[in-house]
């Protein structure tokens, strides 16, 4: 039994020896956050993702949407697996989620690391008429969704780092990536969402922010309800932005600016800028206030990073 056989297993609620795998295979269990109990492997029942629970949290609008749920026990990528999908069908109403991902992305090719059956990996196909130049802001809009999410689970101090990072109390609770399937208008999108539920993996977070998880903040939370609300808030921020554009959400992202007034750094552009986070604009660029004035930040290979701490 190789890896995925178990977390195909695992995620039909079978048991497993322990003693009866590989090496190799137990070890990257471990990886993986996957542990036996007195030499048994298995998962109860209300641990798992369950396509039918899912369903029946959707609203009336996002239902009439939704063409395709796929709930499985584990891919390489749910964006990756879209964007290929993409290829030679329509994928607008097409909704992935796994238990795990083995090659979770962030952006520019980073990693986005996540044990098994604990954490959401979520991916939607969705079409908009919008020109990409517009679409550039999305990531923000379908940020102050997702801290909308987390806000009315009354978890307190959710803040955005932009352009996709959601954050709880300074520290990292989820990433978005957005990625266009197919430029022409309508475009096609997959909206990738990453959040740590249960577990926040001990990895080496670059930059500013440790990972943390919902359940530091909450007492329990269920997995299924939140992909059911963020695939819910996925479908009506996408409709709203092709309707009213990004003007309609705009002056939110002010509440939850984690740059807004700190001392930061730009990099990605040489030399790196620095001056005073001064939140953004009309197109969704980030705004630093530096000695020489106002310098806008635009485009997906800058990084931003408070610097005053
Ligand atoms: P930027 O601030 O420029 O977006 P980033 O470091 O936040 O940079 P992302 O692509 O948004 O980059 O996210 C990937 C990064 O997030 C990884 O390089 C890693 O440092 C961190 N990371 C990976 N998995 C997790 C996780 N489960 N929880 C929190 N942080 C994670």
């Amino acid at each position: 039994m190789d890896l995925e056989d178990v977390f195909e297993a695992l995620a039909s609620g079978r048991q497993l020896k322990e003693a009866a795998l590989d090496p190799s295979v137990q070890s990257q269990l471990a990886e993986y956050g996957v542990f036996a109990t007195e030499g048994v492997l298995s998962l109860q029942r209300n641990e798992l993702l369950d396509s039918a629970t899912i369903e029946s949290e959707l609203n009336e609008a996002t239902r009439m949407w939704l063409r395709r749920l796929d709930v499985l026990p584990w891919t390489e990528s749910t964006n990756s697996d879209l964007l290929e999908l993409s290829h030679d069908r329509d994928i607008d109403g097409w909704v992935r989620t796994a238990e795990v991902q083995t090659s979770g992305r962030g952006r520019r090719g980073r990693q986005w690391v996540s044990p098994f059956a604990k954490n959401v990996a979520l991916s939607v196909g969705i079409s908009i008429d919008r020109s990409t130049a517009e679409i550039g802001a999305i990531s923000l809009a379908i940020g102050l969704m997702t801290s909308s999410v987390l806000d009315a689970l009354e978890i307190e101090d959710v803040k955005l780092k932009w352009p996709n990072d959601v954050l709880i109390a300074q520290c990292k609770v989820g990433g978005i990536l957005i990625e266009l399937a197919d430029a022409q208008r309508p475009a096609s999108l997959v909206v990738g969402i990453g959040m740590n539920v249960n577990d926040a993996p001990g990895i080496d977070v670059t930059g500013d922010y440790r990972a943390t998880r919902v359940v530091d903040h909450l007492a329990s939370c269920s997995r299924n309800i939140l992909v059911a609300r963020l695939i819910n808030g996925i479908h009506e921020t996408v409709r709203g932005f092709e309707e009213f554009g990004f003007g309609a959400f705009k002056n939110r992202w002010a509440l939850h600016d984690v740059l807004l007034g700190r001392q930061v750094v730009l990099s990605g552009v040489e030399p790196p800028i620095t001056g005073i986070g001064a939140g953004i604009d009309d197109e969704g660029a980030y705004l630093i206030e530096t000695d020489t004035g106002l310098q806008r930040a635009i485009g997906g290979e800058l990084s931003l990073r408070i610097s005053d701490d």
